[in-house]
């Protein structure tokens, strides 16, 4: 509770515990979360570095919006594996996955900053750095403490995770029964694009992932979302946005737009081009969202996070 709801950042500060106690924790279990960070131009996106115990650094996210609301993006893993073709994090290559209590620490930080200012973490999106579903049982159980009434008290609706879609891990998302949100990130209409934007869709091809999609919707009865980044002459075509549309209909599947960030080697999709595609998607009466693109001028946006110096920081 300390910890967690009061946000005690130092033990001594700790006063309702003893001396002695505080003493004892204060070496053995150390509060202090060392970070950098970085707020974009228009203040609304705070991005911070942490440093981790063994010298790697991970990044995460708070985007602030209008009415009070306050996400975090967290990260799942140092690096990632996966090596998609648009994201910055897999040219860092790929260091370990993040503990527990790494993860959390990620919204704890940020819980302190915001309680500073009366506000509080109101959504987690699993997001970051990484593949959650390469990390299961730690993004699992960092969801159980953020969700739990005694510690961060989210509700699990608030916490969605984002995958690159891997059958196992969604059937044993299925099985767990919790209803945090799925995010599925499809980028393509084909398999030949989609390995080639994605090298782990030689493993699991679209249909083996809508499989477990569909399976997981049929037992859980959730919405899962879709996400799909708009690169510019790679995936933005009228004919795509057709394939698209015909691929995702489906009452319970919700498909998210996503502006691309660059990152080096694609160019985001122009106005007129993302106007087309969702003037087909509307004709073919596909319910879509756009996402807002936060923080990009501080490198924070989606597949943009990618620590320099990924080894240590001293
Ligand atoms: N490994 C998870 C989480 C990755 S980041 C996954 O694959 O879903 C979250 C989202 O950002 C994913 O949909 C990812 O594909 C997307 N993304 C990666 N690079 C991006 C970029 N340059 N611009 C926009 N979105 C990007």
């Amino acid at each position: 509770k300390l910890i967690y709801r009061d946000l005690v950042e130092d033990w001594d500060k700790a006063s309702t515990l003893p001396k002695s106690l505080r003493a004892k924790l204060k070496s053995e279990l150390p509060l202090e979360i060392k970070a950098e960070t970085l707020r974009s131009q228009d203040r609304r996106t705070l991005k911070a570095v942490l440093s981790l115990s063994d010298g790697l650094l991970v990044e995460t996210v708070l985007m602030m919006s209008p009415k009070n609301r306050n996400s975090v993006c967290v990260s799942s893993q140092v690096g990632c594996p996966l090596n998609c073709l648009f994201c910055a994090t897999g040219k860092m290559g790929y260091y370990r996955n993040l503990t527990v209590v790494e993860i959390v620490n990620q919204v704890l930080f940020f819980e302190r900053f915001l309680k500073k200012i009366g506000r509080k973490v109101t959504h987690v999106v699993f997001m970051g750095m990484g593949e959650p579903f390469l990390n299961f049982d730690n993004v699992l159980s960092s969801i159980k403490i953020l969700n739990n009434k005694e510690m961060f008290n989210l509700g699990i609706r608030k916490i969605s995770i984002s995958t690159v879609g891997i059958p196992s891990a969604i059937n044993r998302l299925r099985d767990e029964k919790i209803d945090v949100n799925l995010a599925v990130s499809l980028h393509a209409t084909n398999d030949d694009l989609r390995s080639s934007l994605i090298p782990i869709n030689r493993v699991h091809p679209i249909k083996k992932v809508l499989e477990a999609v569909d399976s997981y919707i049929a037992a859980r009865k959730r919405k899962v979302m879709f996400e799909y980044i708009l690169i510019n002459g790679v995936n933005d075509s009228p004919k795509e946005a057709a394939e698209l549309a015909s691929l995702l209909r489906h009452p319970l599947y919700h498909l998210n737009l996503i502006p691309y960030n660059p990152t080096g080697i694609f160019k985001a999709s122009n106005l007129e081009r993302i106007k087309g595609f969702k003037k087909i998607l509307g004709e073919m009466k596909v319910l879509f969202t756009q996402r807002f693109r936060f923080g990009s001028d501080i490198k924070a946006a989606c597949g943009q996070l990618a620590s320099k110096e990924p080894h240590s920081i001293k």
